[in-house]
């Protein structure tokens, strides 16, 4: 059997449910080479991932996928490979974006109070793990599908907490120029995340974003993702070509709040991630 890997997973440190060292154990139960950390705006669970890889004989990189600003609708988040996660400025910039969701979070909560929804921030931090740990939306989901408020995690982005709906609060976010640099300022290795995420709407060409993100020092562009169709991941191959840009993979793996997503395969086997997509990153790697 190839070499294979998952460059795109996430542990309790952000909205994952399992914990960094157990990620790890679950990567080489799936029987995968390599892998990547990459939790939401933080890098709190990297070094007990580093920690468990190196007991487990898995090579880790140490990863984040930054929220950035998108003004259409949709979503758009950068990944950063190799950033160096003990380095003073990106922590400073990295607890900024802590703040900016401890300022959203009861924004968050009065919003679905006051459309009758009986939730307490209190709940919905300890489901994040307690006091400290980072609140993102896939939390309040969770708490609203334990009470029995909507039936799933995607009724509750749908009707409440998706941009647009009723329970949406904005949080202060860097910028794609921002988020970008902030990788590049870490040693990191900047790539956008699942591209399907930026296609919401006919807004701008999927050609355009790239080259204007690649003119901020974007490397790469994660084309084997499980929701992207292969006519979607044939297209991010050409463009990457094109631009040349790196190609990357990952299953976008949580745990239990996304169930249907296993690691290194993603949503029913759909995604094969060969070992030469890491090679690529690393010859990206500054000397
Ligand atoms: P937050 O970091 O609190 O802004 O939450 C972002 C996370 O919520 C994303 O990483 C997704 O996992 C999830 N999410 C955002 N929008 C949606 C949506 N429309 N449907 C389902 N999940 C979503
Ligand atoms: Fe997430
Ligand atoms: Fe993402
Ligand atoms: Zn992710």
């Amino acid at each position: 059997m190839r070499s294979q890997i998952d460059m795109h997973t996430h542990s309790i440190a952000s909205d994952g449910t399992f914990t960094p060292a157990k990620v790890a154990q679950k990567v080489q139960e799936a029987g995968l080479k390599a892998w990547a950390l990459t939790d939401h705006d933080n890098v709190n669970g990297i070094a007990e991932a580093a920690m468990a890889s190196d007991e487990l004989g898995l090579e880790f990189v140490p990863g984040i996928e930054i929220s950035a600003e998108f003004p259409r609708p949709g979503w758009m988040h950068v990944l950063g490979y190799f950033v160096d996660y003990e380095d003073a400025e990106f922590l400073k910039a990295l607890e900024d974006l802590q703040e900016s969701r401890r300022d959203r979070n009861p924004r968050i909560i009065a919003k679905l109070n006051e459309l009758g929804l009986a939730i307490t921030m209190e709940e919905v931090q300890e489901e994040a793990g307690g006091p400290g740990a980072q609140v993102g939306r896939p939390h309040f989901a969770a708490v609203m599908v334990a009470k029995g408020l909507v039936s799933s995690t995607q009724e509750a982005f749908d009707n409440y907490l998706a941009k647009g709906k009723p329970a949406y609060a904005e949080k202060r976010r860097l910028s794609a120029k921002e988020s970008v640099e902030l990788i590049l300022s870490a040693g990191g290795i900047p790539v956008l995340a699942h591209p399907f995420s930026l296609m919401k709407d006919d807004g701008e060409p999927l050609a355009q974003v790239l080259k204007e993100l690649e003119g901020y020092g974007l490397m790469g562009v994660e084309a084997h993702y499980p929701l992207h169709d292969p006519e979607f991941t044939q297209r991010l191959l050409d463009l990457a070509q094109e631009l040349d840009l790196i190609v990357t993979g990952g299953s976008d793996f949580h745990g239990a709040t996304k169930p249907e997503i296993q690691l290194g395969s993603g949503r029913e086997d759909n995604l094969v991630l060969e070992y030469g997509l890491l090679d690529g990153l690393k010859l990206k790697r500054p000397q």
